[in-house]
């Protein structure tokens, strides 16, 4: 299909996207048209005009200081996933991207626009409640910062107001003493997750785990925080059979699972479980080698 006639604007600079929107309601941001051209080829979205960002090399930045890494809207899934910078600094984000569709679709799709399109099944969203990230939005009056677990409303809605473009998503610089991994469970490679977690946890110089924090995809309405399910580790040294039976416990009971034509609502919190206990493996063991 093709889609209803729609005006187009390659901007230049962000003021010129702002005003864009501002002038028009039915204005759509342009990022990577992973998500936002299929809807259109098959009319479930009529924008007026597309706004397209992709002149902004201002917003395909990846800036690091000593606690924070800044990630700019328009870094491509390609670059999160292959960018040695990125990787050192937020393995988790490496991970998580890597997981995404197919090579032609993380060289075109962005951070922003993943973000952006809401979708539960997508692995970003999960990996940056796992790592407590915030996301920075501007509008013609200016800018706020969003917590990334109250970006998420609701199946394909976010908090973006109109008018509103993601300029950036800072999460905090890995650190030694910790480990994270993102795993997920798919009909095939490269297809959307049936469900997906990501895990983060930190251990101090004596090997105790001081925080670890989880969050999941594909599992519920809206990327799932499951960090509630993982505190019984931290203040432990050791990955004992009884405190993994009682992590997956906890989370079978901390989100409200979703069936659909793929997994039932009973399965996915079967899978849930299996995923939870090898991401917490792996980032236990991985966390060990960044302890130096
Ligand atoms: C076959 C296929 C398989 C896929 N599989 C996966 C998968 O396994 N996992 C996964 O996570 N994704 C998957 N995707 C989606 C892909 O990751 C997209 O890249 C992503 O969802 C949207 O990013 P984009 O840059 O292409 O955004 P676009 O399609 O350009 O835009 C998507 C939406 O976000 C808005 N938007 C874009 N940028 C901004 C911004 N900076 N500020 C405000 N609003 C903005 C747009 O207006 C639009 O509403 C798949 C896509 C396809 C076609």
């Amino acid at each position: 299909m093709k889609p209803a006639t729609f005006d187009y604007l390659a901007v230049t600079n962000l003021d010129e996207a702002l005003e864009a929107l501002a002038s028009d309601e039915e204005a759509r941001i342009l990022a990577g048209g992973q998500s936002l051209v299929p809807l259109m080829n098959h009319r479930l979205s009529r924008p007026s005009l597309l706004v397209d960002l992709n002149g902004l090399s201002a917003l395909d930045i990846v800036e690091v200081d000593e606690e924070w890494v800044r990630l700019g809207a328009l870094c491509r899934h390609r670059r999160l996933e292959r960018d040695p910078q990125v990787a050192e600094v937020s393995p988790l984000l490496a991970e998580a991207a890597g997981h995404i569709a197919h090579p032609q679709i993380r060289n075109r799709g962005t951070l922003g626009g993943s973000i952006a399109h809401g979708d539960p099944a997508a692995e970003l969203p999960a990996a940056l409640i796992a790592l407590g990230a915030s996301v920075r939005l501007r509008d013609g009056e200016g800018e706020r910062e969003v917590a990334a677990i109250d970006f998420f409303e609701g199946f394909f809605s976010t908090a973006i107001e109109p008018g509103e473009v993601v300029v950036d998503v800072s999460v905090p610089r890995a650190q030694p003493g910790d480990g994270t991994a993102f795993a997920e469970v798919a009909p095939r490679r490269g297809d959307f997750a049936t469900a997906g977690v990501g895990v983060v946890l930190r251990r101090d110089a004596e090997g105790r785990c001081t925080s670890a924090r989880a969050g999941g995809c594909a599992l519920s309405s809206v990327p799932v925080d499951l960090s509630a399910a993982l505190e019984p580790m931290v203040g432990h040294g050791a990955l004992s059979d009884d405190l993994l039976r009682e992590m997956a416990a906890r989370v079978a009971g901390s989100f409200d699972p979703i069936g659909d034509a793929h997994v039932s609502v009973e399965d996915r919190a079967e899978l849930v479980q299996l995923l939870l206990l090898e991401t917490i493996r792996t980032a236990w063991a991985r966390s060990e080698g960044s302890r130096g």
